[in-house]
């Protein structure tokens, strides 16, 4: 029989570049939380379509994160057959460098090129002087602008091309806690679709996919994955990140996910996060939402100067998605009431935008008291139909390069009513805002923890009771923190936003003397880190995560790694669990 194809599936070598002055590659510190000092979360996450392909193809198959470009050579030595990459336009000029380089050491690979990187190359950016995007279309082999496992598959001949996608073996995301270095807290993350009808003229992922959606995961299949994460990770209780761009538009699915979450008692502690619009959770009231499962969710703000219900300001009325039963604020506060966390994304440089307009807006997004974030300016990226629209009114900057393809950059395209660089002052003082009026997030899980604990406490049922101790422990384990943010945040407000909660954790969750020793113990260890941290200047910030290479189906059936910038040799994955230390200390507090 004919040796399989030997495949190698990578994205850009690093280091990689900083969006104003934060690691793009953390998602917590550049943007979901950005901005918060000494009481920062950091995070770590992975090119998951890598490790999805690669455990869903049977050729031998190596996944190479992060390599430095002498890495990423030497690597060419080993003869690949396919070279496979996961393009990003932020990254096209170091693609187009690395395919220049497999074409002079190792000319008879096939290139293949995925990721919504290439949705853009046939709309190069004028300053992309070198040519790269002509150059990636031009000499891949293969442009994938599909689901990308069935599409390896048929390149490949791996039959049958429409067996299961499975999602055994991904690699975890992690956070980082201030103050808590070696405790990473881990989340698995699942593909449920890909693509998103809403459209929305800015949206990159939509335009990619035609604004279409398309499933990869049964919820059949994606609890059974789930259940498999809790044995990987030794934990019931835990986070699932479910990537669907709009997961609530599917009614069938969410009930059929959530009534198998609640079919079997193990797993009652499942929770996800997912994105959403206003208007697809429209479609459930809250407590079904967290009866289903729902733990956090991304919502797309937006913009209050777009329409809300029931009011009379509509500017620019294009993002049905917003259109809910309910207003923003009155949205965001019922899923805080029942346990849903929630991230929203605000949007600066519309051209209905003016500075007092865009001020209001920040206000009142800070208002909404969301436990993280995504504010960034507007960046028309190509292949959407808002840089079509930019173009054609001859909006777009002669230097808007593949690099400035990111959410950090107010500098591409000619804003209606701002300079060069005007947005970049509202957006830090929007996070500015929220560092000081807000706050960092023990607060917002102890204030969620709280109001929803009222709405379910005096409930009997077993799931419900159950919900209500979770929340207990919730409550109680964020507000280890209090003590610090009481002590060592420079806001006033946020200083009595800390004491107030703590003093209604006293009150209202009241915890055992065992447990509020215990938090006693924690909040002064963690109070001690964080005074540290106030003290010592932060060192400088770079991106370089360490490389990773991953092996599938190459030294026998397991999934093996080598890890590191001095690697050694690979051995068998293994996990470290949900933390990565800790895992027993919270089984046992759990159990008090
Ligand atoms: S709702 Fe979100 S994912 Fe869908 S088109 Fe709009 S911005 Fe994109």
């Amino acid at each position: 029989m004919a040796k399989k194809p030997k495949v190698l599936l990578t994205a850009n070598y690093g280091p990689n570049e900083l969006g104003w002055g934060e690691d793009m590659f953390d998602l917590a510190a550049s943007r979901l939380v950005r901005g918060h000092g000494p009481f920062q979360i950091t995070s770590h996450m992975h090119h998951a379509g890598l490790y999805l392909i690669a455990e869903n193809i049977s050729n031998p198959t190596t996944v190479l994160e992060h390599p430095h470009w002498e890495e990423f050579d030497a690597e060419l030595d080993k003869g690949y057959d396919v070279i496979g990459f996961q393009l990003k336009s932020v990254q096209t000029a170091k693609i187009a460098r690395m395919m220049k380089r497999i074409r002079e050491k190792s000319p008879e690979s096939k290139i293949v090129v995925g990721g919504y990187g290439v949705g853009t190359l046939n709309n190069p950016v004028p300053g992309d002087k070198n040519g790269d995007a002509v150059y990636i279309r031009e000499n891949a082999d293969y442009l994938c602008r599909e689901e990308g496992v069935r599409f390896m598959r048929k390149l490949l001949g791996d039959d049958p091309v429409d067996r299961e996608i499975t999602q055994n073996h991904l690699p975890l995301c992690g956070l980082t806690l201030p103050g808590l270095k070696t405790t990473a807290m881990r989340a698995p993350m699942l593909l449920v679709s890909l693509g998103c009808p809403n459209a929305c003229d800015f949206c990159n992922t939509s335009a990619f996919f035609h604004h279409k959606k398309i499933y990869v995961a049964e919820p059949e299949q994606t609890y059974r994955y789930i259940k498999r994460y809790q044995k990987r990770m030794g934990f019931d209780e835990m986070f699932v990140l479910l990537f669907d761009e709009d997961f609530f538009l599917n009614v069938d699915y969410v009930n059929e996910l959530g009534r198998l979450l609640r079919s079997d008692k193990k797993t009652w502690g499942v929770r996800y996060f997912t994105f959403a619009s206003a208007r697809s959770l429209s479609n459930f009231t809250a407590q079904e939402l967290r009866d289903n499962g729902l733990g956090a969710v991304w919502i797309g703000v937006e913009s209050f100067q777009l329409h809300n219900p029931g009011s009379s300001e509509a500017i620019d009325d294009q993002y049905n998605k917003r259109k809910g039963k309910q207003g923003i604020k009155e949205l965001f506060e019922d899923l805080h009431n029942h346990e849903i966390q929630t991230t929203g994304s605000l949007v600066l440089g519309f051209d209905f935008h003016t500075p007092e307009n865009m001020k209001e807006d920040i206000d009142r997004f800070v208002e909404l008291k969301t436990i993280s974030y995504q504010i960034s300016p507007l960046t028309p990226c190509p292949g959407t139909a808002l840089y079509d629209r930019m173009i054609e009114e001859g909006r777009i900057f002669d230097t808007f390069r593949w690099e400035d393809i990111n959410l950090w950059k107010d500098d591409v395209f000619e804003l209606k009513n701002f300079k060069k660089g005007q947005i970049k002052e509202f957006f830090d003082y929007a996070h500015e805002k929220m560092r000081d009026d807000v706050g960092p997030q023990p607060l917002q899980v102890m204030e969620v923890a709280l109001d929803s604990y009222r709405e379910v406490k005096d409930k009997t049922d077993e799931l419900h009771t159950f919900q209500a101790e979770r929340i207990r422990y919730m409550a109680m384990a964020a507000a280890s923190y209090a003590r610090a943010i009481k002590k060592h945040h420079q806001s006033a407000k946020v200083r009595e936003r800390a004491a107030m909660l703590e003093r209604r954790v006293k009150k209202e969750i009241r915890p055992n003397p065992v447990f509020a020793a215990g938090i006693d113990v924690a909040s002064r260890f963690i109070a001690s880190k964080i005074k540290e941290r106030v003290e010592q200047p932060p060192e400088p910030i770079v991106s370089d995560p360490p490389p990773r290479w991953t092996y599938y189906h190459t030294f026998d059936d397991r999934v093996w790694v080598k890890r590191g910038r001095k690697p050694g040799k690979p051995q068998p994955y293994k996990d470290a669990g949900m933390l990565g230390i800790g895992t027993t200390i919270i089984k046992f507090a759990l159990r008090i």
